[in-house]
């Protein structure tokens, strides 16, 4: 069996040329994506996968034999680094875990991401959107609005630091979430990035947010 592996900044990729396997496998071992011949497929921190670039959701008996494909393939795989060592451990039990864990530190679901920012991590310092009165709007029309408190706020970025562990500091952005992180009051707004600079350290994609005019809070350049 012939196996090559890259380094990323965040676990590796992982390509099996002899039987048409490639996956790509977090610092912790939990695998990111995997392609079985002409199938792809992604797996979400919130637990689902999903198939294709049309990121169709699988139920969950096909996530099941999903993971049993890839546990078995990666059993298979000699241990020839610590990723792959990390990823031979875990069982089907550490990944509802970590949905669960994903869920406690996302009650409100992120339900939308910039094609761009589909790799950033994300701090929720507010859940929902104040406009609500978007009639196409899928996503945040029927929910409350919610500024976190500054404690709770505090508490969100401990949990998403133990959720994503290593990668906080190789992470490229963070999202601001969820629906418009301008609509904050300048000091909250300060608040969080002060703390994202203190936790993430330089982020080469920066911080990105949805904006929504209006419902932003007004700003000065001071
Ligand atoms: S501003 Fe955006 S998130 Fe808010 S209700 Fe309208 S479309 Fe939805």
């Amino acid at each position: 069996m012939s196996i090559k592996i890259r380094h990323l900044v965040d676990g590796c990729k992982l390509e099996d040329v002899g039987r048409g396997i490639t996956a790509r496998i977090n610092g912790l071992g939990y695998w990111c994506s995997f392609r079985v011949g002409q199938h792809f497929y992604r797996h979400c921190m919130d637990g689902s996968v999903v198939l294709g670039a049309g990121a169709t959701p699988l139920l969950k008996e096909q996530m099941i034999t999903v993971h049993e494909c890839y546990f078995c393939w990666i059993n298979s795989v000699p241990p020839q680094d610590e990723i792959v060592v990390k990823s031979h451990s875990l069982s089907m039990a550490d990944y509802d875990r970590l949905a669960k864990r994903y869920g406690a530190v996302y009650p409100e679901e992120v339900a939308i991401l910039p094609p761009d920012r589909y790799g950033d991590i994300v701090i929720a310092p507010a859940i929902g959107c104040p406009n609500r009165k978007c009639t196409f709007c899928a996503f945040y029309r029927n929910k409350p609005y919610k500024v976190l408190s500054e404690a709770a706020l505090v508490e969100h970025f401990a949990d998403v630091g133990r959720l994503y562990c290593g990668k906080m500091h190789s992470a490229c952005g963070v999202f601001l979430g969820l629906a418009n992180a301008m609509a904050l009051s300048q000091r909250r707004l300060v608040f969080c990035l002060d703390e994202i600079c203190k936790r993430f350290g330089a982020l080469k994609k920066g911080v990105a947010t949805f904006a929504d005019p209006d419902f932003s809070a007004k700003r000065t350049d001071g």
